[in-house]
């Protein structure tokens, strides 16, 4: 680079599982895309949010863990859970939730791509026919804590679950979306709606929509119902670019956009916070995986994708793009993990995938 540029300041929590296997891949690739690229970066780990944490204190994260992490550029982060030791829902709630909410990463992004060299759930599909991005809404819609149960336990029993949709909060993440698709070649964008159905949230999420779309008259909208996009994920996923839903139906799509490309130890995910008043979060779809947990055999894929995402959003795209092909190359002709019918180990995989960017 011709400037001087600024320190990149990464937190990196590995947590639990196979998250302590696959983060030192993801720092493997990242340093070697960093002297490649001439980018400083400064690494500090914490060993903190993981569920031993949580067996020896109490707790799953200090109680001044925002004031650690709040300096940050970006949190760099493997897996949480242990379900053997501490219910899924504490290690979830004490961590990763908190991080969500208390940054503001109201932005959950995933990329669906489908890569030569993996084998795809859907027949007929072939390396470039699936590559899209979904866009979740992380902080409010159907996920609340408001309502109640009324005459419990009697067969009058009638329970109320509210859904939230701000204006700001819809309007910020359609912003999002709209700007990502008007940056893609295809410029097209998909709005996960339900307002057939849901007769009062959705067609006014619908009003949102358009009002936004007149901003921006080069994307071209599309609303699907979320039940015929569903479909259409699986029947045909190259109509896809990018593809904005709220947090429930985002969540789904968010997982079933992966499940058909093949293995969940590629998916990437990127929590973010836009404007960067705090850090945003870069994870592997994937969880701790404790059945694979010690073997070393565990795909490092996701965890060195979602670096590669975490170095675009701090403004190195061309860092990105050089991981990227160094993970198609490695797709199409290399190392493999079990779950892509290889015999690597997590190792293998993330030396030659940081190896390949260095030639
Ligand atoms: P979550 O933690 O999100 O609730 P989970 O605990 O249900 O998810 P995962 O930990 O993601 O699920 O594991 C689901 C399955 O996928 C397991 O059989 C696991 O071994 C496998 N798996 C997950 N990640 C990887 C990976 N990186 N490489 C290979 N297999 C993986
Ligand atoms: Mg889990």
């Amino acid at each position: 680079t011709l400037f001087m540029s600024q320190t990149l300041k990464i937190a990196t929590i590995a947590g639990d599982g196979i998250g302590k296997e696959v983060m030192p891949e993801g720092l493997r690739v990242l340093r070697a895309a960093s002297q490649q690229f001439n980018i400083p970066l400064e690494i500090q780990t914490f060993d903190w949010a993981n569920c031993d944490y949580y067996q020896q204190t109490g707790e799953m994260m200090p109680a001044d863990w925002k004031a650690q992490l709040q300096g940050f550029d970006a949190i760099y982060f493997g897996a949480v859970g242990w379900p053997a030791t501490t219910p899924d829902h504490v290690s979830l709630w004490g961590s990763l939730l908190k991080f969500r909410r208390e940054f503001d990463q109201y932005i959950n992004l995933r990329p669906v791509r489908l890569f030569e060299g993996v084998p795809c759930p859907l027949a007929g599909r072939k390396a470039g026919d699936i590559d899209f991005l979904v866009v979740r809404e992380n902080t409010e819609g159907e996920y609340t804590n408001l309502g109640g149960v009324l005459f419990e336990g009697t067969d009058r029993e009638i329970v109320i679950q509210e859904s939230v949709f701000s204006r700001i909060g819809t309007d910020r993440v359609l912003r999002y979306a709209f700007e990502l698709a008007n940056q893609r070649p295809r410029k097209s964008l998909t709005v996960a709606t339900k307002s057939n159905g849901i007769a009062i949230s959705m067609p006014w999420w619908d009003k949102r929509a358009d009002a936004m779309a007149a901003n921006y008259p080069e994307v071209a909208v599309d609303k699907q119902h979320i039940d015929i996009l569903s479909a259409r994920f699986v029947l045909q996923p190259q109509r896809f670019d990018v593809v904005v839903a709220s947090n429930l139906f985002g969540d789904i799509l968010s997982d079933l956009g992966p499940a058909c490309t093949g293995t969940i130890g590629l998916a990437p995910s990127a929590n973010l916070n836009p404007e960067r008043n705090f850090p945003s979060l870069f994870e592997p779809v994937h969880g701790s995986a404790p059945d694979i947990y010690g073997k070393g055999i565990a795909n490092p894929i996701a965890m060195i994708w979602s670096g590669a995402m975490m170095l675009q959003f701090l403004g190195y795209a061309d860092a990105h793009d050089a991981i990227l092909k160094s993970v198609e190359d490695i797709l199409k002709a290399g190392p493999h993990t079990p779950d892509l019918g290889g015999q690597a180990s997590t190792q293998d995989v993330g030396k030659a995938i940081a190896q390949n960017i260095n030639t």
